[in-house]
Formats: C-alpha cells, structure tokens, sequence
C-alpha cells in the first residue's frame, strides 16, 4: 500500500520591537532573569495592558509580505491554561478573529514552484521559561519572555514531504529577514516550529489522523522528525492498529519522536474576547501605505535576478535566499558585468572560505567591491582562473586587494608569446619521447606538455595562449 504524507506547520516568530506586546518592559534576550518584568507583564491585579503599535504594523507587514487578506476589525482573546510560565493564566492571544487570514507561500523545489496557503498570521505574547537547575531537582522561573510579542503563522496543510517543509520554513524566514521583524534564531527560540502529520492511502481524498510534533531546535530537525514520524504512522498502520491523535516531542539525540499527551487530556481553552482590550481596527488606507513600503521579498527578488543577469534559477534562488548575500551580489554586479562568474565565486569560494573559518560570508575580509575586481582581473585576461583561487585564499586571509596581491606576489598572467615560446621550446625539448607520441597521433600527450609549461611559469601561463603555441611549435 502507498501512502502519502499531509503535512501542516505552525510557526511562532518573536518580533524584534524594543518593548513588549502590552508593557513598555524591554525585549532583548540574554539578561538576568526577571529584570525585564513590570506589573502588567506579571498579572497583578488592577493592571491595564496597552497594544504596543510597532507589534501590530510588523504583524501587518508580514500578512502583506505572505499575500494574506488583511483584517479591518480584529480582535485579541483570552487563552486560558496553567502553566507557572503563565502568571495571569491566560496568554492573551486571537482566536476568532485573526489580523491575517489566506496568504500563500511559494517555494521552489528542484526547479519546480509549489504555492503552500497560510491559513492564518495572529499576534499573540510569549509566556515565560522555566529554567532546570544544572544539578538537582530545582526549577526556577525566568518572566522575561513573559509578553514579548510573537506571530503564529499556520499553514494550510498542503505540505506533502519533509523536504517540502524544510523549504516552507526557509522561504517564511527568508521573508521574515527581509522584512527586518525578527531575528529568527532557532537556537535562541526567536523562531519556533510545531509540525502536524498525517498520512493516507495514496489517492484519498479525506485526510488521516493527525499526530502534533514539538521540540524541534532547528529547520533540518524538523526535516527529520517529519521523516521518522511518516515511517512510524505507515508502520502503526501497516501492523493494523490506528493512529492516536496526540501530540509527541522529537528527541534530537535519539532521533525519534515520542508521545506526550493524548488527545483525551488535551486541553479546553475556553477561549473568550479580552475584555481589558479594545479590538484592533485599521483603516484601508494605512494597510494600503504599509503594502507600498515594503521591501522587495526573495521570490520577486529571485525572478529579477534571473531576468536581469541571466542567472539559472537555482543560483538566484539561493543568492536570494538570504537578503544581505543578495545585497551582497548586487554590489558586486552593479561594477562588474560578468554576472555568471560572480555568482559561481559566491556560491563555492566564498561560502566555501567563510565556512571553513567558521564566520559568516558578511565578516569576510573579501568585500564585494574586491570580488568585483577579482573578477574583472579575470576577464580582461590579468590573471587565470587558477591563480584567481589564490588570490582569493590570500584575499581572505589578508584582506589585502586582488591588485596588491598581484603585484606582492607577481602573479600577473604570462600573455607575451615571445616570453611563452621561450618556454614552450625548452619544454619540448626536455621531452622528446611525449613529442613523438604527440606526433605519431597520441592527442593526450599534449595535456602532459601543457602541463609542464604551467608547472614552469607557476601558472602563470595564459592556458588558451600556451594551447595554441605549443600546436604551433608541435606543428
Ligand atoms: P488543531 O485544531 O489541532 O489546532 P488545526 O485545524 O488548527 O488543528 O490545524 C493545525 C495545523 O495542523 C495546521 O497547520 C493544519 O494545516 C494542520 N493540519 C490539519 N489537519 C491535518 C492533517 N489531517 N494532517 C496534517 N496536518 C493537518
Ligand atoms: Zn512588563
Ligand atoms: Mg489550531
């Protein structure tokens, strides 16, 4: 029996504003515990939140940004649970009324685009954590998060394979970056990642039972928990019995997902408007001057760069994955004309180098106006490709030009035939044996030659030049 995977993910994004959703307590990550607390993050009693307007507008953009509808009346409500993360116990969320509703996302998978629809885009405020003691049984309770503003995005469930998922979450940070509202850091829980699975017999039309996996710490961690979850549910099924609706935790180490709570104690919200709230209402206008503002996302971004430089879609999909590697090309492209070179540079030497040094490619010493000329170097025939890859090692290393490097070293390209033939005749004349065979019609006994020609010229030898003279000489 073939089965086919539903997949539908949910995404908690932690916007970067500088206060909370509804207190003026500040947001950034890493401070003491419970220093960034006030009355109205905390629940005292009396208190009366406030919208804090930058969390709304970022919220607005990214609806925008996801081609959702946007709501002219929305609302927040009351999410009741108890969790001691949760001092009020209730985290004021939006139930009902969302402020973004039917979006999409397009993700490009080896070359072929698939439209994934974004059910909705809420705001909502984060709870606190509990912190486990390194030794003993302690827990303690850090508020700071308590009330930092975040975005749910969930999407439809139109995702069928795990690496279709992995893609869906690159594009949504992808968007996310270039809108500048978050950081998205997986492993500071700014970006956070819920899959729900289901599988059904291939050609089905209803879906299967759904199982909800959390606990995942990064967007290749999910890739796998969806992998082994579609292989448990298929093996449940196969041996007979059925799939519990329930939701798992993925353990990294383990590679496996295991089960958490069923749905008989799942929980019952209660849901009801929060009556310390005014509903959101926006007017057309202002979401209309949002829309104008904002930036030009990757997607659009990636079919520019395929019209305008002629790129194949799979290198302007990934320069365009990421918004400063993209401004980063631009750069180089805006002064330097040879826009296939440019991007193969970047896409093997310069992740290459910056990976191997662990850095990121934006703290590399190699800055685009030195790739430009690098380049350049290149195609007006200065240097050759070969020592072209030194140059760039020592750019790296030095952070010196590609001009001084040049120079320092003498790397200038050997183009003067008359300076090449002198080479060409002493190399000839060493190998006689390799010339014979050349000439009895053995055409690979070139390569050997050409090859000690460069070796003699520390590869300086312009390749197509040292080519056509030393046929010339074998003549
Ligand atoms: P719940 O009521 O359990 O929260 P929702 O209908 O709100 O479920 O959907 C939550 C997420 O689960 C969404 O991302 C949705 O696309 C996805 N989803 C819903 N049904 C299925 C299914 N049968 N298989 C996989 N994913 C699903
Ligand atoms: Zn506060
Ligand atoms: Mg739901």
């Amino acid at each position: 029996m073939e089965f086919e995977p539903v997949i539908g993910l949910e995404v908690h994004v932690q916007l970067n504003t500088q206060s909370k959703l509804f207190c003026s307590c500040p947001t950034n990550f890493g401070a003491v515990p419970n220093t960034h607390v006030c009355p109205v993050c905390l629940g005292h009693p009396g208190v009366l939140p406030v919208l804090n307007k930058q969390a709304m507008e970022n919220a607005i953009k990214c609806g925008l940004a996801l081609n959702c509808s946007i709501s002219l009346f929305s609302k927040f409500d009351r999410k009741n649970y108890f969790y001691p993360d949760l001092p009020k116990g209730y985290q004021v969320s939006q139930f009902d009324k969302p402020l973004c509703h039917k979006g999409h996302v397009t993700i490009v998978d080896t070359g072929v685009e698939k439209i994934i629809g974004v059910t909705r885009v809420h705001l909502e405020e984060d709870a606190g954590k509990l912190v486990h003691a390194a030794h003993g049984a302690d827990s303690g309770v850090d508020f700071n998060r308590g009330g930092i503003p975040l975005l749910e995005i969930v999407s439809e469930p139109d995702i069928r394979t795990p690496d279709e998922a992995y893609l869906y979450l690159t594009a949504l940070k992808a968007i996310v970056e270039y809108l500048g509202i978050s950081d998205c850091n997986m492993e500071e829980g700014s970006l956070r990642c819920d899959a729900n699975v289901s599988i059904r017999p291939k050609g089905q039309k209803q879906f299967g039972t759904k199982t909800e996996i959390k606990n995942m710490n990064s967007f290749r961690g999910v890739q796998k928990a969806i992998s082994y979850e579609i292989e448990r549910q298929k093996d449940v099924i196969l041996s007979g019995e059925k799939i519990v609706q329930e939701t798992r935790l993925w353990n990294d180490d383990k590679g496996s997902t295991f089960s958490m709570r069923s749905k008989e104690d799942a929980h019952d919200y209660r849901y009801f408007p929060e009556p310390d709230l005014v509903p959101m209402v926006v007017e057309q206008k202002y979401i209309d001057t949002l829309r104008e503002n904002l930036p030009e996302l990757p997607f659009p971004r990636m079919h520019r760069f395929i019209e305008q430089y002629g790129l194949p879609e799979y290198d302007a999909d990934i320069l365009t994955g990421d918004k400063a590697f993209a401004d980063y090309y631009e750069q180089c492209a805006s002064v330097c004309s040879e826009y296939k070179m440019i991007s193969n540079w970047m896409l093997s030497d310069l992740i290459r180098e910056a990976g191997a040094r662990k850095i990121s490619f934006a703290d590399a010493p190699v800055t685009p106006k030195m790739l430009a000329e690098m380049i350049s170097l290149i195609s007006n025939g200065t240097i050759s490709g070969k020592i072209a890859k030194i140059v760039f090692i020592e750019m790296f290393d030095s952070g010196k030009t590609p001009s001084k490097i040049i120079e320092e070293k003498g790397l200038v390209q050997i183009s003067n035939p008359e300076e090449l033939q002198k080479v060409i005749s002493n190399v000839v004349a060493q190998h006689p044996a390799v010339v014979a065979e050349f000439k009895a019609g053995k055409e690979k006994s070139i390569g050997f030659l050409v090859g000690q020609i460069m070796k003699e010229t520390k590869g300086k030898a312009n390749p197509q030049l040292v080519n056509t003279l030393l046929r010339e000489a074998l003549g």
